[in-house]
């Protein structure tokens, strides 16, 4: 074999290596003992919920809501009532949010709840322009350098919107004809992942797994018409690692509900 020939040899050896290598390999072993004894680290992705928390701009949408029903100085008992649209704070979009006859979300079966867990970074792009949406570009370059999205993932799509998480105004980012600006997926790459990955869900740390712009919604259709749900206005994703680490979703039961808040978990080996 000349030089040239081993060279060649080699270097398709290498790109075959990286595309066949699958993401779950930096997945160190968990136990629940690492979870409960504290040697695994914790990320809580959950925004505390309050009467500023942002939540879908729609006709008959209202902020949260929190009343005290009883004191401890007046009843001897601390009580609240509380209301909210379910798609408010940080929540899941169960299946039948945009599809007919697919699950509500007290119907998500609890192992779908867990998952391995990837971020895909678009923080650079959403900067550039508000309206950008992940593309199977973007997933395809991630792969080649993290490998395979695991099997039965959720995949996190940080765009850096985060940031105006305070700013309802800007978080939303309205224009004046009422269109919403703010990052999202595209319709290829949610096909893409749900269908050649077999992801769980897509979260995002914005109001909606579709762009701001969308009016047709095609990202929600994808993942509800295959059953999977969407996890949105996630927190922390910029403190997130690329891979390697497992997911745990929480969502509040309620019977028939098209979603709710959902606390959500990061754990990953302490390294
Ligand atoms: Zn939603």
């Amino acid at each position: 074999m000349d030089l040239i020939r081993l060279c060649m040899w080699k270097m398709i050896a290498v790109v075959t290596l990286a595309t066949s290598a699958s993401a779950q390999e930096s997945f160190a072993p968990l136990t629940f003992d690492d979870v409960i004894s504290g040697r695994a680290k914790l990320l809580d992705l959950t925004y505390p919920l309050n009467d500023h928390s942002p939540y879908w701009p729609g006709e008959n949408y209202q902020p949260f809501k929190l009343v005290t029903i009883a004191t401890l100085e007046k009843d001897g008992v601390l009580s609240k009532a509380v209301s909210f649209p379910e798609h408010l704070g940080t929540h899941i979009d169960a299946p039948n949010h945009f599809e007919a006859d697919r699950p509500s979300v007290d119907q998500i079966q609890p192992e779908q709840l867990f998952a391995p867990g990837v971020v895909i970074d678009i923080a650079m792009q959403a900067e550039a322009n508000a309206d950008f949406a992940l593309t199977l570009d973007d997933v395809t370059a991630w792969e080649a350098e993290h490998g395979a999205v695991p099997d039965g993932a959720v995949v996190f799509i940080h765009t850096g919107w985060g940031r105006f998480w305070t700013n309802y105004d800007r978080y939303k980012n309205q224009d004046a004809r009422a269109a919403l600006h703010f990052p999202g997926c595209s319709q290829a790459a949610a096909e893409y992942l749900v269908q050649e990955r077999n992801v769980r869900g897509l979260g995002i740390d914005t109001l909606s797994i579709d762009p701001g712009v969308s009016k047709t919604f095609d990202v929600h259709h994808v993942l509800n018409a295959a059953g999977r749900y969407a996890l949105e206005n996630v927190a922390k994703l910029d403190e997130l690692p690329a891979t390697g680490f497992y997911v745990v979703v929480a969502p509040i039961k309620i019977e028939d509900g098209s979603g709710g808040p959902a606390r959500v978990f990061a754990v990953m080996a302490e390294r």
